[in-house]
């Protein structure tokens, strides 16, 4: 799951990592408030910053400096509401409807500082930079040797030396090289404690007064362990996610749309990948992953044609369930009970095998629905071939 740039700094202050502190707004008013309240603890320049789940939002216009209240008015009127495209919204972009104020930082010098989990080395590694405000991945191709890595015994933890390490190889002295230590040590606890994914900070910002603070935070948690963070589960934005995909979340399906022209249906992560590398062979590509899980009843597959069926490129429908535990013959009631429900539109070519396979067939066969039913993977993968018609 994702968060907001706010939602992280809230996290990560919790855990003794040194944020700037900032107020949300969702109108203009709030904004024009916030900054009074910033201006009157003695701020004179004001930064507003669309809260979106995306980065490069400086380079896409959606993070701006004001130099007075009167200019946080005009920025927060541009900001709210406008649709921001970033490097990671993809061409349409993404409708602010929250931003945040904060004070202008007198910055020095900027840095990069991520944690994650390194999956060949089986470990969390934190990454640091000195060429921060710039995407880690160009710095990874262009410049790697400005790139340094700690990676984490998950045995032991991290040991405070690997922190020292770190802020030595930023360059960091005296006061701002404490605080750097500080805030690798604090942030690694956070990223751990969260059971997040990644931990981004970019830009982490030495200041003129020689403080070391995060500007920039990124953090995304591990769904899986949302059950043991109510808090955080708390603060998800569906606005922000794909309607499809949340849709699917509410009917315990797993949904990734792709781009393709066959959707399909499969019961088993595994399968689901499988049924895909099928539907490429037949000449296909697939229009999405959508796994209904252990329970492939009437209700879940009629859902799963419902969002199948909004992409507009989809041509065909292949559902591939796998009969261990739930027989076949009830998997074919279920089916032909949602394909009465919706209008199916595209051929609808459906395999199910394992446990009373023949019976499910027959039934398939029997009812009213247009079904090409199949029994053998290369049946079904002829049929979607002749379905979209490709030899
Ligand atoms: P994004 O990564 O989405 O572009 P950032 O929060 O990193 O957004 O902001 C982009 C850039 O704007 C930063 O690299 C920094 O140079 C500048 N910036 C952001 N917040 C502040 C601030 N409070 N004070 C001064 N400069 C800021
Ligand atoms: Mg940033």
């Amino acid at each position: 799951m994702k968060l907001h740039e706010y939602q992280a700094k809230d996290i990560l202050n919790e855990y003794g990592v040194a944020v700037q502190p900032g107020v949300v707004a969702e109108s203009v008013d709030e904004a024009v408030e916030a900054a009074k309240n910033l201006e009157a603890e003695g701020a004179s320049m004001f930064v507003v910053k669309a809260q979106i789940h995306a980065g490069g939002r400086g380079k896409g216009g959606g993070v701006k400096l004001a130099r007075s209240v009167e200019e946080v008015e005009e920025h927060a009127s541009n900001i709210l509401g406008m649709t921001l495209k970033t490097h990671q919204t993809g061409p349409e972009g993404q409708l602010v409807r929250k931003i945040l104020i904060v004070d202008a930082v007198d910055i020095e010098k900027e840095f990069y500082v991520g944690v994650t989990l390194d999956r060949e080395k089986s470990m969390n590694v934190i990454m640091v930079s000195s060429e921060g405000g710039v995407e880690i991945e160009t710095v990874a191709e262009e410049t790697p040797e400005a790139i340094h890595k700690a990676w984490i015994d998950p045995t032991i933890g991290l040991r405070p030396f690997q922190a020292r390490r770190l802020a030595f190889a930023l360059g960091l002295e005296g006061k701002a090289f404490k605080q750097g230590v500080r805030f690798i040590m604090a942030l690694y606890k956070a990223f751990e404690e969260t059971d997040s994914t990644i931990a981004e900070i970019n830009p982490l910002v030495l200041t003129g007064d020689g403080d070391v603070i995060a500007v920039d935070a990124k953090i995304n948690i591990d769904d899986n362990a949302l059950f043991r963070h109510d808090d955080i589960a708390a603060m998800r934005d569906i606005h922000e996610e794909d309607p499809t995909e949340v849709e699917a979340g509410e009917h315990g399906l797993s949904y990734i749309k792709l781009d393709g022209n066959v959707g399909c249906m499969v019961n088993g992560a595994g399968l689901a990948m499988a049924t895909m590398d099928i539907i490429k062979l037949a000449g296909g590509e697939p229009a999405n992953f959508l796994d209904v899980g252990g329970s492939a009843n009437a209700e879940t597959v009629e859902a799963g044609f419902r969002i199948i069926l909004k992409d507009e490129n989809v041509e065909a429908i292949l559902v591939n369930i796998f009969g261990g535990i739930v027989r076949c013959d009830r998997v074919a009631k279920g089916v032909i009970q949602a394909a009465n429900n919706v209008d199916i539109t595209v051929p609808l070519i459906v395999r199910l095998q394992g446990t009373n396979a023949e019976e499910g067939k027959a039934l398939l066969d029997e009812s009213d629905i247009e079904i090409e039913s199949a029994v053998l993977l290369k049946e079904a993968a002829e049929k979607v071939q002749s379905a979209i018609g490709v030899a």
